[in-house]
C-alpha cells in the first residue's frame, strides 16, 4: 500500500495504467464481425493455397499422401516417434483388431536439450535414434511383433514438410524455436533412417506425418465423424479432409477415395483483420523466425506467456506498474513467463489473488504488489487468452465453411474418408488446449457465436490426449508394408 505522501503520484499512475489497459483491450478486441471476416479470409486463403504446389504465401495447404485412415481392424505391434514441441515422445502400441482395439500401449517422453534445437540435423536425429533404440530394447511382455518382420514406425514430425509420398518429405522451414539450417530442403525420413542405421536397428518408417494428421487418424480410429483436427500446443495447426477435385495442384493419380488430407500449416495465416498489438510486434521481432507464423504467435502456447510479459513490461516502464521506476530484470527477460503461468493466473479466483502474487514473486521477483496491480495482471491474461481462443475458433469456422459443414447436418452421401453422419468432429490435441480450461471455454463460445444453433450443435470438439502419438502409430499400421487391414 502506498503511503499518503505518494497518493497524488499514485493516483495519476493508476489513471495512466487504466488508460493503457483500456487501449490494449480495444486493440485486442475480436467482436463477432471481426471473427466472421477472419473466418472468410481463412476460407479464401485455403482456396488459393490449394492452387499452386508450395501453397499461397500464407497457407501451404500441403497434401499428405495418407490414403488409409485407421478404422479399427489394424493388428500387431507398431511404434511412433512424435517430434515437434518442447518434448518428444516414443511410443509402442499393440493393436488387437476390431474387438480388442488397443491392447497395450507404453510411451516415454524426453525433453529435447535446447542446444539440439539449434544444432545440426545429425545431432538431432542421432539423439532421437538413440532414445528410440533404448526404448525398443525394453519391449516387454504383452508386445508382440510379427516374427521376422522389421519393426514399423510412424514418424510425426510437426513442421511444414513438402511430401511426395507417405514415406518421404522435404522440410520447408522450421517453426517453434527450432533452427537447424542444414535440415532445410532435406528428406526427413532419409535423415532419420540414416541415424537409425548408424545405431544398427531394424526399424523402418512406414509413414511420415504432421502431428495434425496423426491426431486426425487417432480421432478417426474411435469416431468416424472426425473430419478435421487442430493442434493447440507449443505451436498450432490444422488439417482436414478435402475432395481431390478441389485441389488443382494435386499431381498424379487420383486417390481411390477421391479425397486427400491437407495439412494447412495455418500458423502462418495473416490478415489485416488480425488484432495485432505492439506486443505481437515485439514477440515477432525477437523470435527466431521474424515475419513468419503470425497466427501461431497470437494463439499458441509458446507465445501467450511472452505476449503477457511484453505487455507487463510496457506497463511497468510507461506507467510504473509494480511501483517503478526500478524494473525487475526478470520482467525484461524474453520468455521468462511460461504459458502455464498465464493459465494459473487466469484461474486464480481467490479474493485477494494470492496465486497471482505468488507467481509475480516466483517468476519476476516482484515481492510486493497491490491488489489493483494483481487485478491488472489477471485482466491482461484474460484479454490475451480470450483473443487467442477466439482467433483459433475463427480458423475452425473457416475450415467448416470450406468443407460445407458450417450449416449443420449435411445431406451429402459421404464417401470413403468423409463421414456420412450428422456430426462433424474436430479432433483436438495439444497441451495449451488440454490444460487451459478458460481457453477451451472461450473457444467454444466463439464457435457457438459464429454458427447457427443447429450448426453449432453438430460441431463436436474431442480432446484426444496424445492423439497425435497414438494416431501416428495407427498410421504406421494402416500403411504397413507387411499387413493389409
Ligand atoms: C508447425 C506445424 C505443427 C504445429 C503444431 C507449427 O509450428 O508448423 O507443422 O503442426 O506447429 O505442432
Ligand atoms: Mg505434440
Amino acid at each position: 500500500q502506498k503511503s499518503s505522501k505518494c497518493s497524488n503520484h499514485s493516483s495519476t499512475a493508476a489513471a495512466q495504467i487504466h488508460l493503457l489497459l483500456s487501449q490494449f483491450r480495444q486493440a485486442s478486441a475480436t467482436p463477432l464481425h471481426r471473427l466472421r471476416q477472419l473466418a472468410d479470409a481463412m476460407t479464401a486463403e485455403m482456396h488459393s493455397g490449394l492452387m499452386s504446389e508450395g501453397g499461397s504465401e500464407q497457407l501451404k495447404m500441403l497434401p499428405t499422401y495418407v490414403e488409409n485412415l485407421p478404422h479399427g481392424d489394424e493388428e500387431g505391434l507398431f511404434y511412433a516417434v512424435d517430434l515437434g514441441g518442447t518434448n518428444f515422445r516414443v511410443l509402442r502400441v499393440q493393436l488387437g483388431g476390431k474387438e480388442k482395439r488397443i491392447v497395450k500401449q507404453e510411451y516415454q517422453e524426453v525433453a529435447i536439450p535446447p542446444e539440439l534445437m539449434q544444432g545440426t540435423s545429425k545431432e538431432l536425429f542421432d539423439f532421437i535414434a538413440k532414445k528410440l533404440a533404448s526404448f525398443v530394447a525394453r519391449e516387454g511382455e504383452g508386445f508382440e511383433a510379427h516374427s521376422g518382420h522389421v519393426r514399423e514406425l510412424g514418424f510425426a514430425f510437426s513442421f511444414p514438410v513438402l511430401q511426395t509420398s507417405v514415406k518421404s518429405g522435404i522440410l520447408v522451414h522450421w517453426t517453434k524455436g527450432f533452427k537447424i539450417s542444414d535440415a532445410i530442403g532435406k528428406d526427413i525420413v532419409a535423415a532419420f533412417e540414416e541415424a537409425i542405421g548408424r545405431k544398427g536397428d531394424h526399424i523402418r518408417v512406414a509413414a511420415l506425418v504432421n502431428d495434425t494428421v496423426g491426431t486426425l487418424a487417432g480421432g478417426r480410429y474411435w469416431n468416424e465423424d472426425t473430419m478435421l483436427s487442430v493442434i493447440l500446443g507449443t505451436g498450432t495447426n490444422a488439417c482436414y479432409i478435402e475432395q481431390v477435385d478441389a485441389v488443382p495442384k494435386w499431381r498424379g493419380a487420383p486417390p481411390k477415395s477421391g479425397e486427400v488430407i491437407i495439412n494447412m500449416e495455418w500458423g502462418n495465416f495473416r490478415s489485416p483483420y488480425l488484432p495485432r498489438t505492439f506486443a505481437d510486434e515485439e514477440v515477432d521481432i525477437d523470435s527466431v523466425n521474424p515475419g513468419d507464423q503470425w497466427f501461431e504467435k497470437m494463439i499458441s502456447g509458446m507465445y501467450l506467456g511472452e505476449i503477457v510479459r511484453c505487455v507487463l513490461a510496457k506497463f511497468a516502464q510507461e506507467a510504473a506498474l509494480f511501483g517503478g521506476p526500478i524494473i525487475s530484470p526478470k520482467l525484461l527477460e524474453p520468455f521468462s513467463l511460461g504459458t502455464p503461468y498465464v493459465s494459473k493466473i487466469h484461474s486464480d479466483e481467490s479474493a485477494d489473488l494470492t496465486e497471482v502474487a505468488r507467481i509475480l514473486k516466483d517468476v519476476f521477483e516482484i515481492r510486493r504488489t497491490t491488489f489493483q496491480e494483481r487485478k491488472i495482471v489477471h485482466d491482461i491474461c484474460d484479454i490475451i487468452a480470450e483473443r487467442g481462443a477466439r482467433l483459433a475458433a475463427a480458423g475452425i469456422v473457416g475450415i467448416l465453411n470450406k468443407i460445407g459443414r458450417d450449416h449443420g447436418p449435411t445431406a451429402t452421401n459421404g464417401s470413403y474418408l468423409s463421414s456420412r453422419r450428422s456430426k462433424t468432429v474436430v479432433a483436438m490435441d495439444g497441451g495449451l488446449y488440454e490444460h487451459y480450461t478458460q481457453y477451451q471455454v472461450y473457444m467454444r463460445a466463439a464457435i457457438d457465436e459464429m454458427l447457427s444453433e443447429t450448426a453449432a450443435q453438430s460441431v463436436v470438439i474431442e480432446l484426444s490426449k496424445d492423439g497425435s502419438g497414438i494416431g501416428t502409430a495407427l498410421l504406421a499400421a494402416s500403411h504397413s508394408q507387411y499387413h493389409t487391414f
